[in-house]
């Protein structure tokens, strides 16, 4: 049996990887599974611990690092998110695919740890677009707009490293980009 392989979710904040995310999830055809996160932020409303992320406490975030459970981590608008190891090699070894959301700095070191994996970068249409979205889901916040701003600004300059951008005008057509080179993989890695 083949490996499953590993997809990369990046992008910058509010570019609507969650709506990608989600309909490649319910997708059969690409047996994809999330792999879920460790983070000390706190939950937000509709969220469910052990499915959206594993919410920590600071204590056991640093203790997964110590013990180097994490593929990699992150600090992020002031909390710490981090990928565990451990479900991803249990699901690929299974033949699964996975799903890895991660901010931009994240994709480095899973391409070194897994550099067979897939990276997807998710652009929005333009910047103007993004930051009218971050205005409208942070608005209370200025502070917190302002990062995301400026974190969008970098991780969109570097958004060329990645092999695969995809375009998030229209969700539908980002999954279908994406599903058609996951695919492609799959057979290739099955007629190996
Ligand atoms: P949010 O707080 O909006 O759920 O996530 C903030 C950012 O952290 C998003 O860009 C999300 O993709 C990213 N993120 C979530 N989990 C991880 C992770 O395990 N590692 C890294 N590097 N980024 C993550």
């Amino acid at each position: 049996m083949a490996k499953g392989i590993v997809v990369i979710l990046s992008g910058a904040s509010s570019v609507g990887k969650g709506s990608i995310r989600e309909k490649l999830l319910a997708d059969k055809d690409m047996n994809l599974f999330f792999s879920i996160s460790e983070t000390t932020r706190p939950m937000k409303e509709g969220e469910v611990d052990g499915k959206d992320y594993y919410f920590v406490s600071h204590k056991q975030f640093a203790d997964s690092v110590k013990n180097k459970e994490l593929l990699e981590y992150t600090e992020f608008n002031g909390y710490y998110y981090g990928t565990p190891k451990a479900q991803i090699d249990f699901l690929v070894n299974k033949g699964k695919n996975v799903l890895i959301e991660v901010e931009a700095q994240g994709v480095g070191p899973i391409k070194l740890n897994i550099p067979e994996s897939i990276a997807f970068f998710v652009m929005p249409t333009s910047f103007e677009e993004l930051e009218r979205q971050i205005h409208e889901i942070y608005k209370d916040d200025e502070a917190s707009v302002q990062r995301r701003l400026n974190k969008a600004k970098m991780e969109m300059e570097i958004a060329p490293l990645f092999n695969n951008i995809v375009y998030n005008d229209d969700v539908d057509k980002a999954c279908a980009q994406i599903k058609e080179i996951v695919m492609k993989e799959m057979e290739k890695r099955n007629d190996e």
